[in-house]
């Protein structure tokens, strides 16, 4: 490099960096800023969010890029880091509210249970009854076989070959995956980027959260009603996407409800995610356990769905931590890096026990399910409580009639009953609690007799 050019260089350099200081000084005055919002916010009993001045703040930056030629892609998505920032410091600048979910409610119950307290379970999603016999027999047999090792990321090639002909796609759109949880997780670290948007339907599993926020992506909530029978409105969905929005993230039959949408909500979804060509997550975990007629994402070929699936409720195989996704090739394709960077592959003694679990017929859980669930809310409503019957999965999410759910989770859990907050899927659902039907009858009823008991303040 001649020393002309080499000088040139170095005082573009310095350009830049004089540049960046100066742009790391706005932002920090920006976030101080925000700071005093969030104090004013506080005092006033308002909540962070809010997505109108969102909105007009997107368009004024969006408008400013166009005119300047910075490219509005790149502009929204730094917009959208300095708008995660603001959020986060003026959460913090307000008084803490205790804050819990099922996990915490079940970590708590374990320890009181190695204290040697007898717990009754209904706070996790956590079948009681076994997985299939064969299943026992395919891991010894795995064993035996000498099939224990690294296998190709998306899976070992008869049980791709199996989940493509359960779900009639071809072979090169399944990944097989630790878990339905893994698969949400790689489907947004391969498909948003930090900054861009996914949009979730509240209350809802925090998975969809926590992954968002992992990988830096932005979670916009829309938030349903008990009133509204926990349907979501489409229009209001609408208005929800921005440019910058990449992915919808739906869960039917929905964990904490029970909720399945009708076809005519799933058709306004999907047209919707089609007309943006938005990502449409579809969690159908608990499609089994659907009393409702239930259509899966899958039925609607749009190349940009992903649809996760799960051996663990279905078979009551949690702990082997297996299921898969379906998707477009590509969007297989992206996934698979996340896992081979993650995980190299499900182990394949799980995968073989996956492949003969798929063969068995899981009916009779799911029958149990209903039964359990028709227990509970008939117990329920003889407590007086509201709430909307579930249409499947394993779960009911009743409203209380006073008070707030952790101070009756924390209650309960002393006199040795465990259920989840209803905050956990979602701040505005502070006046619900979930309970699962993932034990014997006797004990769900032994549990709701001590909530009765402490909701009447008897206890
Ligand atoms: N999706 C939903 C809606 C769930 O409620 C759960 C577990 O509770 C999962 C996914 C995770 O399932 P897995 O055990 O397959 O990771």
């Amino acid at each position: 490099m001649t020393v002309q050019k080499n000088k040139e260089l170095e005082s573009l350099r310095l350009k830049i960096r004089a540049l960046t200081s100066e742009i790391m000084a706005k932002v920090q005055e920006r976030t101080q800023l925000a700071r005093q919002v969030g104090e004013v916010k506080g005092r006033l009993g308002i909540d962070v969010k809010d997505e109108k001045v969102e909105q007009e703040i997107r368009l004024m930056v969006a408008r400013q890029a166009e005119e300047s030629g910075m490219g509005k892609e790149f502009a929204l998505r730094l917009l959208s880091v300095l708008l995660q920032e603001s959020e986060l410091v003026q959460e913090k600048s307000r008084p803490l509210k205790a804050r819990q979910t099922h996990i915490s409610i079940f970590r708590k119950a374990k320890q009181m249970e190695a204290a040697g307290s007898r717990i009754i379970h209904l706070e996790v999603g956590e079948p009681d009854f076994p997985a299939p016999a064969q299943v026992g027999n395919a891991l010894a047999e795995s064993f035996a076989k000498r099939q224990y090792h690294y296998t190709d990321t998306r899976g070992i090639p008869a049980l791709l070959d199996a989940i493509a002909k359960k779900t009639g796609v071809i072979e090169d759109r399944v990944i097989v995956t630790p878990g339905g949880r893994f698969a949400v997780f790689s489907a947004i670290a391969a498909l948003v980027r930090p900054g861009e948007e996914i949009i979730t339907i509240e209350p809802a599993w925090p998975a969809y959260k926590e992954c968002a926020d992992f990988v830096g992506a932005r979670t916009k909530v829309l938030r349903t009603t008990m009133e509204k029978g926990w349907t979501p409105d489409v229009s209001e969905l609408a208005a929800m996407v921005t440019e910058n929005t990449k992915m919808i993230a739906i869960n039917y039959p929905n964990n904490p409800t029970g909720k399945v949408i009708n076809e005519k909500t799933m058709d306004g979804i999907v047209s919707l995610a089609r007309d943006h060509a938005l990502y449409l997550l579809s969690d159908e975990v608990y499609s089994n356990y659907s009393f409702a007629p239930f259509e899966s994402a899958l039925s609607y070929s749009y190349d940009r769905s992903v649809v996760v699936s799960s051996f663990s409720k279905t078979y009551a195989m949690t702990g082997f931590r297996v299921g898969y996704a379906v998707a477009s090739v590509d969007t297989i394709r992206q996934m698979a890096k996340v896992q081979a960077a993650g995980i190299t592959s499900v182990a394949e003694p799980v995968q073989r026990a996956a492949l003969v679990a798929l063969g068995q017929d899981a009916s009779g859980n799911v029958d149990l399910m209903k039964k359990r669930l028709t227990f509970l809310s008939s117990r329920l409503k003889e407590m007086s409580l509201r709430f909307i019957e579930p249409d499947g999965a394993m779960y009911i999410y009743p409203q209380l009639p006073a008070g707030e759910d952790v101070e009756l989770v924390e209650k309960l859990l002393e006199k040795g009953v465990a259920i989840a907050p209803g905050s956990g899927f979602g701040d505005s659902y502070r006046q619900f609690v979930r309970i699962s039907a993932c034990r014997p009858e006797e004990e769900m009823a032994e549990g709701l007799n001590m909530m009765e008991k402490v909701l009447r303040r008897e206890n």
